[in-house]
């Protein structure tokens, strides 16, 4: 079974993480292949955290947009190479599929690997919601203090691009809760520009 014809063509957002394991990942000689190209690996919350720290003591609060870029373009990598993809083999790209596609990879995401447990709502305004956010997580073990501003930056970020990418559409996007700041979950929202 293709990876990537389940990815646009089935609705795995109810899967289990076993599931999805067997149809999207490969282990083997050291390394996770996801959908037999892209290379993942699992690293401590702390380090991604820590990370962030550090980048944010020699440059300040410009570190978010460092990061926020970096992972914007990520997604909008594996976005646009679903959305050519789709285009060649399948015939033009609706929204609906789009938005059904997108959901299907914040599920590999959240489920696959572990960023959270999402959610989303997509229509006019895209509202994806993140219990247990990876990068909250970090933030909160490293520091006492609950955080001044969202720390979820590189889900932010790759979820941004990745919507640009397969709806070809720009967004606005903001962080408006976040675990790291004392709220009960982290939202993202985009709207179109
Ligand atoms: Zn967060």
């Amino acid at each position: 079974m293709d990876p990537f014809d389940v990815l646009v063509g089935e609705d795995i957002t109810g899967w289990t993480r076993d599931e999805i394991v067997k149809v999207f990942l490969e282990y083997s000689d050291g390394e996770v292949i996801f959908i037999q190209r892209v290379k993942v690996a699992a690293m401590y919350s702390t380090f991604l955290a820590g990370l962030y720290q550090e980048i944010t003591k020699i440059v300040g609060p410009a570190a978010k947009g460092l990061i926020l870029n970096a992972a914007k373009n990520g997604g909008l990598r594996a976005g646009k190479g679903i959305r050519r993809r789709y285009n060649r083999e399948r015939g033009e790209l609706t929204t609906d599929k789009a938005f059904a596609i997108a959901k299907n990879m914040l599920a590999i995401w959240a489920e696959g690997f572990g960023w959270g447990k999402i959610s989303a709502e997509m229509g006019d305004e895209i509202v994806i919601k993140m219990v247990n956010s990876f990068e909250a997580d970090g933030y909160m073990r490293l520091k006492k203090e609950p955080a001044k501003q969202p720390v979820c930056w590189t889900i932010f970020g790759y979820v941004w691009g990745l919507l640009e990418g397969i709806l070809n559409q720009r967004f606005y996007g903001e962080q408006t809760t976040c675990m790291a700041m004392g709220d009960d979950y982290c939202t993202l929202v985009f709207r179109p520009q």
